[in-house]
């Protein structure tokens, strides 16, 4: 697919490992070597932040990309068929019950019935456990769209556990502040990212992501760009930081892009100025909720609008031929 996106344009594509960045020294260590630069975008994207809780990075999975995703399916695959016929399921928990954790939960919800059935176990009352350690799920988000999230959630058979944060995780499960234990077979840590680990310790960071100025600038360095996961955003408004999405990557990048060329042809650079837009959750393949602009949805129209938000990126970046997907 990248080569739809940036073929036939003048840009030379290498793949290779960033293993850090020197920024004074104006140079990226990869794993093929140094490759100095003359100006710089970071765009690595976010690592998992495990908060130091003992035993987590061990003891758990993280949903940050497709092969993570492939390597979830696997694993609860595996342990479906290994479990015996006519006993109980495995326990499958979601540790952090934000947007991916709460996606992440009613999508497994749909999946493991029918795991069930196929492998010939015994329906427990709750599938699976989402803990989160906020009041609620979807933390910042509007409150009656939290409820209305736990309530679907809860209809689909899945066990909801909010205000007990995670302290330890081993491999029997979790333990919470509360001490708590919720016995686990796999445990999905979906509970906050932080910069990519990647860009090294020179740069100044705000809530584990990049410090950036109006311009997209690293903080303190003229020539050096954050754009997406990596950046800490700050809300036009509030001054907040934002919390990581695409549209916000998608924005920086259209900003970067138009001040590299003004920094060289002398033209006017142009302000990144932070807005949340709003999210759409889906639930499974029929539920979806959401807040975009302002306003509240849910159901089809937030399903739709959900899809008409991935076919218009799709668009954005190949045009129709990617659309279409025109081999
Ligand atoms: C399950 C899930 C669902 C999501 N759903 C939504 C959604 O519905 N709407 C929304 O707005 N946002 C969503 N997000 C968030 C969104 O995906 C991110 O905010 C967005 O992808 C950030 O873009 P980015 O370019 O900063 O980072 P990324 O998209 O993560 O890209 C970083 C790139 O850098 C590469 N990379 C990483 N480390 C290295 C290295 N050391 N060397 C070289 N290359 C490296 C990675 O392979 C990757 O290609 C979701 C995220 C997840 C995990």
């Amino acid at each position: 697919p990248l080569s739809k996106v940036i073929g036939g344009k003048r840009i030379e594509f290498r793949r290779m490992r960033v293993e850090r960045i020197d920024a004074h020294r104006r140079v990226v260590i990869t794993s093929e070597g140094e490759m100095p630069f003359d100006i710089l975008v970071i765009a690595l994207g976010s690592s998992p932040q495990y908060y130091g809780i003992e035993g987590l990075e061990e003891n758990s999975l993280v949903l940050n990309s497709y092969e993570a995703a492939r390597e979830i399916r696997r694993r609860i695959e595996e342990l479906f068929r290994e479990a015996g016929r006519g006993e109980t399921p495995p326990r499958i928990v979601v540790a952090g019950g934000g947007f991916t954790g709460t996606e992440l939960a009613g999508e497994l919800a749909e999946w493991i019935p029918t795991l069930i059935e196929g492998y010939g176990l015994r329906r427990p009352d709750s599938l699976l456990t989402l803990v989160e350690a906020m009041p609620h799920i979807l933390p910042g988000w509007n409150p009656e769209l939290s409820r209305m999230a736990e309530e679907i959630l809860a209809s689909k058979s899945v066990e909801i556990v909010t205000g007990d944060p995670v302290k330890r995780a081993s491999r029997e499960g979790l333990e919470l502040k509360s001490g708590r234990m919720i016995h686990s077979d796999l445990t999905i840590w979906t509970g906050g990212v932080t910069c990519n680990r990647a860009v090294g310790g020179d740069f100044e960071m705000v809530k584990g992501r990049i410090r950036i100025d109006d311009y997209c600038h690293a903080w303190g360095y003229e020539d050096i760009y954050v754009v997406g996961d990596a950046s800490c955003a700050l809300d036009g408004e509030t001054g907040k930081p934002l919390p990581p999405s695409a549209h916000i990557a998608m924005a920086q990048a259209d900003v970067v892009s138009h001040n590299i060329y003004a920094s060289i042809t002398g033209g006017e650079m142009r302000r990144y100025i932070g807005e949340r837009v709003g999210e759409i959750v889906t639930l499974g393949r029929r539920h979806a909720i959401g807040e975009l602009w302002g306003i509240r949805m849910k159901g089809l129209t937030a399903r739709v609008m959900k899809k008409l938000i991935h076919l218009w990126y799709v668009h954005s970046i190949g045009g129709v031929k990617l659309l279409l997907g025109d081999p």
